[in-house]
């Protein structure tokens, strides 16, 4: 079968033939891959930065976003079937940790990564754990369901507390924030401010349904989100753009005894910010985000795209051939697309 591998440290992958998995263990199963698609941890593995380097080891298949159908199973795994329709949990949780046993197993001790710790769903068949599997609804398109793991992130940043009539602010507006923005939408936001820098991703806000997009670089952000929320701040800050200055304005532009959910990854060491004027003394609640919670996420994820309250043809900007990866990479590199989908088979 054709694979994309890291195949040795530094700078690219490969696309090549390699032997196809055989033998799911008896908690396994085999899917045949339908559509993969790209994530920026796969553009970090291609340049091969410092995270890269200290975390992966070629050679891997990489890629962890997929759709496919099941192929083979396992003697053990009950409750998915051959011909099933499925999408994947990228993070495969031990099942027995503290963390496992008590309902979060998205913040699992022993956390494996597909396409980071083993190989991965840039491939045309893949051998997973079954206990990682969603079955998706019919009514989801392929493209849509090889997304699912990234509007999973959106999901879990943006659905951590009520949001009917409440103002927003969502910090980045990359292909996790994009598809955010019409979660915060489907949820009844009264107001949905997006930051953005990069003139694309500024009019990929604008084509998700954002109220007001907002150019940091250009304007004052946080005095504009003053004037449009009639003096008081936002009620509910998402920052999914890993940039400090993104998160200290976001901060600055909560109200007083407002909420943030942070799913942005920081740069080094993380960041500096005055903790007793923006968080403390401003009461304000903090959520982490890593990952998707498993599978109470997927479940909002799902009915979201099969109900059609979440249209993610605006979020999916590219679809591409399988072999026409390299393509697929340049266009991440450039900040000029959204999610970009490999049409691997039909
Ligand atoms: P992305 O890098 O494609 O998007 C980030 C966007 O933020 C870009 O469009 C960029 O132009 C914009 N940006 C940069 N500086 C900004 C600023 N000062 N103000 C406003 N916008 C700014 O990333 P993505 O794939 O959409 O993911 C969003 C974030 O979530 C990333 O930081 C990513 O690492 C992180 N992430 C976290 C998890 C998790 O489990 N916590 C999972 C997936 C992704
Ligand atoms: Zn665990």
């Amino acid at each position: 079968m054709k694979a994309i591998f890291k195949d040795k440290p530094g700078e690219g992958l490969v696309m090549k033939e390699v032997p196809e998995p055989t033998k799911p263990g008896p908690d396994e199963v085999i899917v045949k891959i339908k559509r993969a698609s790209i994530c920026g941890t796969d553009v970090h593995i291609y340049r091969w930065d410092s995270w890269s380097a200290s975390r992966i080891k070629p050679p891997i298949i990489i890629g962890h976003e997929f759709a496919g159908t099941i192929v083979e199973k396992g003697d053990m795994v009950e409750g998915l079937e051959v011909g099933d329709y499925v999408a994947a949990e990228s993070h495969i949780f031990c099942g027995h940790c503290y963390q496992c046993r008590t309902g979060k197993a998205h913040i699992c001790q022993n956390l494996k990564i597909l396409g980071v710790d083993v190989n991965g769903a840039f491939a045309e068949y893949i051998k997973v754990p079954a206990r990682i599997l969603w079955k998706v609804s019919p009514e989801i398109d392929p493209n849509f369901a090889s997304v699912m793991e990234p509007f999973g992130n959106a999901v879990h940043t943006i659905t951590v507390e009520d949001l009917t009539g409440k103002t927003v602010l969502i910090t980045g507006a990359g292909p996790i924030g994009a598809m955010a923005i019409q979660v915060a939408r489907a949820e009844g936001a009264s107001l949905i401010i997006v930051s953005e820098v990069k003139p694309y991703r500024i009019e990929l806000a604008k084509k998700n349904g954002a109220d007001v997009v907002i150019n940091p670089l250009e304007e004052d952000l946080v005095k504009r989100v003053k004037v449009l929320t009639n003096g008081e701040g936002v009620d509910a800050f998402f920052e999914m753009s890993g940039n400090p200055d993104a998160f200290r304005q976001g901060m600055e532009a909560l109200t007083p005894g407002g909420i943030a959910s942070v799913l942005g990854i920081f740069p080094g060491e993380g960041i500096t910010f005055d903790i007793n004027n923006l968080f403390t003394l401003k009461g304000i609640k903090m959520y982490g985000i890593a990952g998707r919670k498993i599978f109470e996420t997927w479940r909002i994820a799902d009915q979201l795209l099969k109900s059609k309250r979440v249209d993610l043809s605006k979020a999916v900007t590219h679809v591409l051939p399988f072999d026409e990866w390299q393509k697929g990479f340049e266009f991440m590199m450039r900040g000029e697309s959204g999610k970009v989908v490999l049409v691997v088979s039909d």
